[in-house]
Formats: structure tokens, sequence, C-alpha cells
């Protein structure tokens, strides 16, 4: 029963017991992002914690022209919430705002601390058709290859599961 889970991954719907996952969200452990999928009526809401070290490949304020052009285009990346983030075409979702949180983006604030550091990203997408909602396709692994994990927890009108993602399983269903 122990590798149940496992097996499970390997499946197109790689939907886990929400136990089975509980208490790793948050972690701060390179290669690993948490994203939390919550809908509430026509409100789709992805709330995603990474490791700076999974999008730069650093996590101090950047110092170099180049570092700082690589937090450019993180920025600018993020910023494309369609390119992140799809959810099922008949739900027809379209994205509302995106808010992103992480001290390398504020300017003059050193990165304090132990020497890592997140960035939090709220993706907020309004569906016209949220019956249809099932399934969210995350691009986030293309577009960042040192993201090799991504532990994913849904709340919904079909209650809760929890699902690892990775390179080779990016669809989240539910
Ligand atoms: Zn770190």
């Amino acid at each position: 029963m122990k590798h149940l889970p496992l097996l499970c991954c390997l499946t197109a719907a790689c939907l886990l017991p929400l136990p089975a996952l509980a208490g790793k969200a948050g972690a701060h452990v390179h290669g690993t992002a948490s994203l939390q999928v919550a809908i509430d009526g026509q409100t789709l809401t992805l709330n995603l914690e990474t490791p700076l070290e999974n999008l730069l490949g650093f996590e101090h304020a950047p110092r170099t022209d180049k570092q700082k052009a690589a937090v450019r285009a993180m920025s600018e990346r993020l910023n494309q919430p369609a390119e992140l983030f799809s959810p099922s075409p008949a739900a027809r979702c379209t994205s509302v705002s995106v808010a992103l949180d992480s001290p390398v983006l504020k300017p003059g604030q050193p990165v304090a601390g132990d020497g890592h550091a997140d960035l939090d990203g709220e993706y907020v997408f309004r569906c016209e058709n949220p019956a249809a909602l099932r399934e969210l396709e995350v691009g986030l692994f293309q577009h960042f290859p040192k993201l090799r994990r991504l532990d994913a927890q849904v709340a919904g009108p079909r209650g809760q599961s929890a699902a690892r993602l990775s390179p080779q399983q990016r669809r989240l269903a539910w």
C-alpha cells in the first residue's frame, strides 16, 4: 500500500489523497515548489510559492548586469499567465490579475535571512463556465528547467485533492 501514491503519479490523473503531501507545502527545497489551487464560483486562484533558485539560479539581490537582466526576464515571464497556466479550455478562463512578491523584485531591499529567498505569485482567473473547470496544465517547467517538482493542492466544489507535478507530468486534474 505504501507505494500506491507513486504508482498513481505515473497515471494521467496523478491525484493523491491530501494527507500524502500534507505538511510539505511551503518548505524551501531547491527544485521543488508548491501550488495552491482554489476554485470559488467563477474565480480560479493559483498561489505559487517557489525558491528563487528554481527561477533564477541564485537567491541573493542581483549584483551584476547579467543577474539584473535575469531578474527582469523572470518577472516578464511570470507576468504572462497564459504561458504558465492553462485551465480547461471549455471553462473559458481569462486572467484577471498577477501579483508577484519577492525580495529581488524590491530594488534596494537586501535579501535577508539565511541566504535563501522565495518568490510568491498569485494568479487570479475568472471562468465563464466554471462547471467545465476540471484540469490545469502547468507550463512552468518549460520556462524554468531548474524546477523539477511542483506539489499542488486543489480546493474546490469537488472537494480537496493533491498531486505532484513534474516535467513529465504537467497536467493537474481534479
Ligand atoms: Zn534556497
